[in-house]
């Protein structure tokens, strides 16, 4: 085997992107067992450095000790039973994904699909939440295959009109654009670690409303899953008011603990609404050169964000040349997934990597990476 070297990657794909330089510090500090005091303090920490990221009250927000997807899986195998139903905004690749889940936990889905780069119409959401009793509506608020966001509001809107709870993933949002978890009434909702929140990959951070808690204690069965069973979890990270005894479920993966712990930090050093600026500036700052290459958004401008940018591909642009040669210079970019392969670059502007500095390399690799 060899030693470890990994190369030097400026990672300006849809994820991972790089960490923050203090967050792989905090990784290689000393460990300690995962029910010993100082553990069981820095989890407290942990979810309420997570509540003030979500800006929610909810006791019930923690990182699973899995990446992003197992978050989300926690969320609809817990929210959703066999009899269900649920409605799932699809407007690509992981939205499908989250109808998928749905269907794995038993219930009955419907889908509200759009072509790429489209967003739902909430009237369309409220026609299939019209036709019969809908337990929950879920959707992606960011869609990283096409880069179109799904504005919030509307879905918690129609969603309420009907008595139906509201999962969302965020993923490719939560840290880089603006989310208030409680003053939209979203009742829950799912992330990663390893985009704009600023650490590696490997933790998926999610939060969960009473109403929704309320509907998992009302659940006619247990959930079809051990591991992502939100009642034995918090007997483990700890239920509201109760003692810091914990039972022990799994091994906490105390280095990403400590890595998440510090993203934490350093996000809430920075503000917010600092940090949803800092997104929006390197976001236009891309945009602008962009267009000095020649390159424009696959993205109706009405649906484009900050944190994932995705680029039609120029016509006569050899889509696997132009990123192998932009590897060769250390930047990392990624390709289109399923229709969109070949069509499109993806660029992600997320955490640490949201910076003018950035950005300004990204675009020099990718001007000499067309003309070479
Ligand atoms: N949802 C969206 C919108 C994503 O972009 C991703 C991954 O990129 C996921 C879910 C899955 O997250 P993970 O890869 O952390 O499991």
């Amino acid at each position: 085997m060899t030693p470890l070297d990994p190369p030097d990657r400026l990672l300006m794909g849809p994820g991972p992107s790089n960490p923050d330089p203090r967050v792989l510090a905090a990784m290689s500090k000393r460990l300690v067992g995962h029910l010993d005091p100082y553990f069981v303090h820095l989890m407290d920490e942990t979810m309420s450095g997570l509540r003030a990221v979500y800006r929610t009250s909810n006791h019930h927000t923690l990182p699973i000790s899995a990446t992003g997807s197992a978050g989300l899986e926690t969320i609809m195998m817990n929210l959703l039973e066999d009899g269900d139903r649920a409605v799932v905004a699809v407007i690509g690749y992981f939205g499908q994904r989250l109808a998928e889940m749905a269907r794995r936990a038993g219930a009955e889905v419907e889908v509200v699909e759009v072509p790429q780069g489209e967003i739902v119409d909430p009237a369309e959401i409220d026609r299939a939440l019209a036709k019969k009793k809908t337990k929950l509506l879920a959707f992606v608020h960011v869609e990283t295959t096409t880069g179109a966001c799904q504005p919030i509001e509307p879905m918690v809107a129609v969603a309420r009109k009907h008595g139906a709870l509201v999962a969302m993933d965020c993923v490719t949002s939560l840290g880089g654009i603006p989310i208030d978890i409680d003053a939209l009434g979203v009742d829950a909702a799912g992330s990663c670690s390893q985009k704009c929140l600023g650490a590696p990959p490997g933790l998926g951070p999610i939060t969960i409303s009473p109403r929704a808690m309320a509907a998992v204690a009302a659940r006619k069965a247990k959930p079809h899953t051990w591991y992502f069973d939100l009642g034995l979890l918090f007997q483990y990270w700890g239920e509201n008011g109760a003692e810091k005894k914990r039972a022990f479920h799994h091994t906490a993966p105390i280095s990403s603990i400590y890595g998440f712990h510090e993203a934490l930090r350093v996000i809430l050093e920075e503000g917010l609404e600092a940090r949803w600026a800092r997104h929006q500036s390197a976001h236009d700052m891309l945009v602008r050169g962009l267009d000095k290459l020649g390159i424009s958004l696959f993205t109706p401008a009405a649906n484009q964000c900050a944190t994932i940018n995705v680029l039609a591909i120029p016509s006569g642009v050899d889509d696997a040349k132009v990123r192998a040669r932009m590897l060769e210079r250390g930047v990392e970019m990624s390709g289109g997934l399923g229709q969109l392969a070949g069509k499109v670059w993806r660029v992600g502007i997320m955490g640490h990597n949201a910076q003018a500095e950035r950005v300004d390399r990204f675009l020099g690799a990718l001007g000499e990476s067309l003309r070479s």
